[in-house]
């Protein structure tokens, strides 16, 4: 079947499978288009209800040559949950939610990058790259592996542990960097043979997008008023909307009616911001306090696609705090059996409150989107632990067996703080000089914002206020406590 690439500015059809996120013309961004009258004649709702549930059902509206050979590791076909239980706790009769967790690397993005596996298999290239905070490249590994093309992923020393071992484990080649955008200019010139994954692919855009098609169909085509999807880089929510009207568009739902909720994290949320203002591009960005990575995104790359669904569906756009976040990471996991990360999880908190606020009627059919796996997030799932029975003992031995992974560097920093609080740049000069460490300022830095994060160490401010306040490590009780039962050394 044909398709062809559109800008979504100027509306220009341009053919460039080698170069397809831009549009030559203005560079707006691309998207896949197909034929859609041509297709309403020759499908079904009963063609469609003979073929096993799997995202490549819906290859007709999926960008792919007739030789193409697939590269699949068995992504989509998720579940769609019936959820009672955490319907009666928030007041919502009809809550689903479309379970991601379950694909191959545990979350959603699995579907583009099939899809982005496959066009660069069957075009001949012989790696896969990418920029990842996390979940993208340990996708990008494994398809890699799969398609048996190596693959170098570019990150940054933040990125969420369990996401990193899931691309090491499948042989990727792990670059570090300074800052996701540091990252982004690996990208700008690939070497002979190398194929870039990216979010703004429209290739990738059309594997996501069947996220959308599957909810139709497992809901009998009687599609909900509401989806309510996280928002990172903008694409899951703009594409979701693709999808509903594609499905319109060949004739399998009468019309789009649906409304889409997108949400953020507080600490992080430039597409609400925007939304708020009548924006049409997420506005310049600030600095951004700690929080999730997966939808803490600073300058969505698809941000004014984003606005432009959340306003055409008539949609609306919140902002949601931390704390709550987590609270409903557990509460989704204790009614519902699904571990999600607190990214995914962040729907069922939007919910909450777009039903407090009368945003979503409670007579409303919705469906949230739990987008990736609990177990990718080693951080979440400590602080999880932490809020939730902090007193009981099997709280403290997964606590404190978390916090024994170790590192050498991180065991001989909590050594020396046991003996005298120290600033940061005394701290660097004794572990270079007197233990003879190779190992660079930002580095060492790095160490203590995530000694800060688990609790092990503390700050507190030397000085008078008159003077400029100088930062003091200090060691807790807790990393006391840690350092006394570990024993690795
Ligand atoms: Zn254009």
């Amino acid at each position: 079947m044909g398709f062809r690439l559109s800008c979504i500015r100027c509306g220009k059809h341009f053919d460039n499978r080698k170069n397809p996120i831009r549009c030559p013309s203005c560079g707006g961004q691309a998207l896949i288009e197909y034929d859609y009258d041509q297709l309403s004649s020759i499908i079904s709702r009963e063609e469609l209800a003979k073929t096993p549930s799997s995202m490549w059902k819906y290859s007709f509206l999926m960008p792919l040559m007739k030789d193409d050979f697939i590269i699949s590791l068995g992504e989509g076909g998720t579940f769609l949950q019936k959820a009672e239980r955490l319907g009666e706790e928030l007041g919502i009769k009809n809550l689903y939610l479309k379970n991601e967790t379950v694909n191959p690397t545990g979350s959603f993005l699995d579907r583009g990058v099939a899809i982005e596996a496959t066009e660069a298999k069957s075009m001949g290239y012989r790696a896969l790259k990418c920029v990842s905070r996390g979940n993208l490249g340990a996708s990008v590994a494994a398809y890699a592996a799969k398609a048996g093309l190596s693959c170098r992923i570019y990150t940054t020393l933040g990125v969420e542990l369990g996401k990193l071992y899931q691309a090491v484990v499948c042989g990727a080649e792990i670059n570090f960097v300074k800052t996701y955008d540091d990252a982004l200019k690996f990208l700008e010139n690939p070497c002979e043979g190398e194929y870039t994954v990216s979010v703004t692919n429209p290739f990738f855009l059309e594997g996501i997008k069947t996220t959308g098609y599957e909810v139709c169909e497992q809901l009998h085509w009687s599609p909900p008023e509401f989806f309510v999807v996280p928002v990172g880089e903008g694409g899951h929510l703009s594409m979701i909307w693709k999808a509903l009207r594609e499905l319109s568009y060949v004739g399998l739902i009468d019309g789009v009616h649906s409304r889409l909720l997108g949400v953020q994290a507080k600490s992080c949320s430039p597409i609400v911001e925007a939304f708020r203002k009548n924006l049409d591009k997420p506005a310049k960005p600030k600095d951004f306090g700690m929080t999730f990575h997966d939808i803490a995104v600073r300058q969505p790359m698809l941000g004014e696609l984003c606005l432009k669904a959340l306003r055409e569906s008539n949609g609306y756009a919140l902002a949601i705090s931390e704390n709550k976040i987590l609270e409903a990471t557990r509460l989704l996991a204790k009614c519902e059996g699904i571990f999600a990360e607190p990214a995914a999880a962040s729907t069922i908190a939007a919910l909450r409150v777009a039903l407090e606020d009368g945003i979503i009627e409670r007579s409303d059919k919705v469906v949230c989107i739990i987008t990736g796996a609990g177990l990718k997030d080693p951080a979440a799932v400590k602080s999880l632990i932490k809020h939730s029975a902090a007193e009981t003992p099997i709280a403290f031995m997964l606590a404190s067996s978390l916090d024994s992974r170790l590192g050498r560097t991180k065991r001989l920093i909590l050594k020396i703080l046991q003996k005298h609080p120290s600033h940061g740049y005394l701290l660097w000069k004794t572990l270079t000089q007197k233990f003879g460490l190779a190992i660079t300022l930002p580095s060492m830095y790095q160490h203590l914002q995530e000694l800060l994060a688990a609790g092990l160490i503390t700050v507190v401010n030397e000085g008078s206020p008159s003077e400029r306040k100088k930062k003091v490590y200090v060691l807790t009780k807790k990393g006391e406590t840690i350092l006394s039962s570990d024993f690795t050394t």
